[in-house]
């Protein structure tokens, strides 16, 4: 076939050539003579991708696959989506660069404004814009630095906020830390996340009356009489890298009504959770509404595709910034492609969409179909220990063995390999490494998902 035939987005896996292709390999090859080591694993030949739509990805050798990584959770929308394709490509032509802290631009006007309507009803009228969701993670920090005056924060074990330094504080990957571990501020104070299936405590969260609730907030309280306490707290509503993690129904409140007491600032983050990944807008609103957060980050899946990451906080915490415009009238906080004309019109032409009532309908219809799935199969194979999901961000947790729930990190990767083989992409999680995980677009086709767990079906009756 014609690698000029237009892809649609909703078509069905097509293996033409046993990935990775020849075209893919030496492709790989060319780019890992030059690029920096940082970024390449173990794999030294991944798959290079030439182009996708929709939920389908196609690689250089023509192999087509269902997409269910979206990019990590970005591509949420489906990848190239045609209106926000269209914007993008007239703001190209119109403005594409602005002057950050000296001129605003006309996008940045009308995204800044949007998002602030979305934060509204809850009182997360202001907003500042990032390209990333590490970054906006460090300005959520730093905001609530200016509140309080504090160094530390409370942070989580399994958490991901991202790896650049700030973010990178607040990650618990030990793996990813170490490189630069030395570098790195101490300022973490870390706590247990309710994991039920992999609970510390004795009791398992079933009935245990979120004792890893106050498990935390022992070792906050004993922080917060010592010489250097934490002034707030911020986690994920679900855990996304960690393997789609979510705490019981009243964790959130709870801590929320706890971090209030102690004047912590409470901040979530929803980069992997937001922008409609689990069925709501923000996954807090699943099922503790009143876990409003004081400061919210979003990204990857905001923009749906482009680069665009926000903060969007109370006007009491994020108006603090204007104390802190330099004597040379220089703002406290930019960087050269604050707010980037590019991905605002994308977002701009993302919003609407993410936020209307049907995506987040087929969110939860084709969320449920798929967990049914999943949850199907690991009743049938004992090395899926646990099936997860929470809208369109799902997971599988493999195990060696179902009683001791020892992680089997090494069949994760082998069963996103043999996945790839058959035309179907996830990618590995877990603080274990031992998670499949699932976060495609929203827009997947019913049709595909069901194409998906066929896939893995024969995959997992294969490989383990
Ligand atoms: N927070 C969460 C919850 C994330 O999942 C991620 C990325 N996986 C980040 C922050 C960091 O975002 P970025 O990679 O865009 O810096």
């Amino acid at each position: 076939m014609s690698p000029r035939e237009p892809l649609r987005g909703d078509e069905l896996p097509r293996v033409v050539t046993p990935p990775p292709g020849p075209r893919s390999r030496a492709a790989a090859r060319r780019l890992r003579r030059v690029e920096g080591a940082a970024i390449w694993g173990a794999d030294e030949s991944p798959v290079v991708w030439s182009r996708a739509r929709g939920a389908v990805v196609e690689d250089l050798d023509g192999n087509r696959y269902i997409d269910l990584t979206a990019g990590f959770a970005v591509a949420s929308l489906g990848h190239a989506n045609p209106d926000i394709a269209r914007a993008v490509s007239a703001q190209a032509r119109r403005l594409t660069q602005g002057l950050g802290d000296l001129a605003p631009h006309h996008a940045r006007e009308r995204l800044v404004r949007a998002l602030a309507k979305l934060g509204k009803p809850y009182g997360l009228d202001r907003v500042l814009l990032a390209s990333t969701g590490s970054e906006a993670v460090e300005l959520a920090l730093k905001t609530a630095h200016l509140a309080t005056g504090r160094r530390r924060f409370v942070a989580f074990a399994g958490a991901y906020h991202g790896q650049s330094y700030g973010a990178l504080a607040a990650t618990d990957y030990p793996g990813l830390r170490a490189p630069v571990e030395r570098q790195l501020p101490d300022l973490a104070i870390r706590v247990p996340y309710p994991y039920a299936y992999r609970c510390p405590l004795p009791e398992r969260c079933a009935g245990c009356d979120l004792r890893c609730f106050e498990e935390a907030a022992r070792i906050v309280d004993r922080a917060l009489s010592g010489p250097d306490p934490p002034g707030a707290v911020i986690l994920e509503p679900i855990q996304g890298r960690s393997g789609c993690v979510a705490p019981p129904p009243d964790f959130l409140a709870r801590l929320r009504a706890y971090a209030h007491e102690r004047k912590l600032v409470f901040v979530l983050d929803e980069v992997m959770t937001g922008a409609g990944r689990t069925g709501p807008f923000w996954a807090w609103e699943r099922s503790t509404p009143n876990a409003v957060p004081d400061l919210l980050v979003a990204g990857k899946g905001l923009g749906g595709g482009v680069a665009i990451a926000a903060l969007l906080g109370r006007a009491k915490l994020m108006d603090l910034w204007r104390k802190h415009v330099l004597p040379t009238g220089e703002a406290p906080h930019a960087s050269t492609f604050y707010a980037h004309p590019l991905a605002c019109a994308g977002a701009l032409a993302a919003l609407p969409r993410l936020g209307a009532e049907e995506t987040g309908a087929h969110v939860e219809r084709a969320g449920a179909l798929f967990l049914d799935g999943l949850r199907a199969l690991e009743a049938e194979f004992p090395a899926v220990g646990e099936a997860r999901g929470a809208g369109l961000l799902c997971a599988i947790e493999l195990v060696r063995d179902r009683g001791s729930r020892e992680p089997a990190a090494e069949l994760a990767w082998k069963v996103v390999g043999a996945l790839q083989e058959d035309g179907v992409l996830a990618y590995p999680g877990g603080v274990h490494d031992n998670v499949v995980c699932f976060t495609p677009p929203l827009t997947i086709t019913e049709e595909q998902l069901r194409a998906a767990l066929a896939v893995l079906r024969g995959v997992l009756e294969r490989v383990p």
